[in-house]
């Protein structure tokens, strides 16, 4: 789950700012979606048109499955950021997600915040998340997506070097709280034409999954997902982050 910038769950982040930076630069640098501060990476392109569907934080075993039926209605792939431990439990569920031709990202092993979590953790987050998918649907995996976007300048390093691109998001609303579908698709709706409006494509963040909750009912989510998928078919394309690299 990715919780907005400053909120209260992050001020504990004060205590890096030694290294250099005020504290609400530090904040900024580590968690905010287009600070470029600690490291590049993928938000979305000046391409107005184009929609990037993600998905954080599952498999769940209830609604990732709904969430491939929707988006086979309406025949748009999509991105999953996957959690390792919940792939690794569920290896016939992250084959049904690669079949269905999705692209299936990093999203760390456990989802703990990598700004404050030690080099060979972060590392071996990556790798076994990694190799966990790798195994399961035999493809490489390209993207990572780091739990609260929190990073500092070694987690995208090290994600590189793992031949991971670092991705962020400009499209995203709290879908893990908001028990209505219809104000989680109002809410992007509004964000996805602003961004038209400055000629950028959306990079849009929903969870099928909850980090701290393996079962979350994830169903406002995925309807939400609907209505933009119905919103926006014949206007848009919905692209995977392929498209963008
Ligand atoms: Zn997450």
């Amino acid at each position: 789950m990715i919780s907005p910038f400053a909120a209260g769950m992050y001020g504990g982040l004060g205590v890096a700012a030694g290294a250099g930076l005020a504290v609400g630069a530090y904040a900024y640098a580590s968690l905010w979606p287009g600070s470029r501060i600690f490291g590049a990476a993928i938000t979305a392109p000046a391409r107005p048109g184009e929609l990037a569907l993600t998905f954080d934080d599952g498999p769940n075993a209830t609604w990732t499955p709904r969430l491939i039926d929707v988006l086979a209605q309406h025949e748009a792939r999509a991105t999953f950021f996957l959690l390792g431990n919940r792939a690794a439990a569920q290896p016939e569920l992250v084959r049904r997600i690669a079949t269905a031709g999705h692209t299936i990202g990093n999203h760390s092993w456990s989802h703990p915040n990598l700004s404050r979590t030690r080099s060979s953790r972060v590392r071996e987050e990556l790798r076994q998340t990694s190799e966990t998918l790798q195994q399961i649907t035999g493809a490489r995996v390209k993207f990572f997506r780091p739990p609260f976007g929190a990073r500092r300048p070694a987690v995208f390093r090290m994600a590189r070097e793992m031949g991971l691109e670092p991705v962020l998001w400009n499209a995203m609303t709290s879908d893990w709280s908001e028990p209505s579908a219809d104000r989680i698709a109002e809410h992007l709706m509004k964000k996805i034409d602003g961004l038209e409006r400055r000629g950028r494509a959306a990079n849009i963040v929903l969870h099928d999954g909850g980090h701290r909750d393996a079962a979350a009912n994830r169903e406002p989510s995925v309807k939400a997902a609907g209505l933009l998928l119905e919103r926006y078919a014949r206007s848009h394309r919905f692209v995977t982050l392929d498209a963008w690299i």
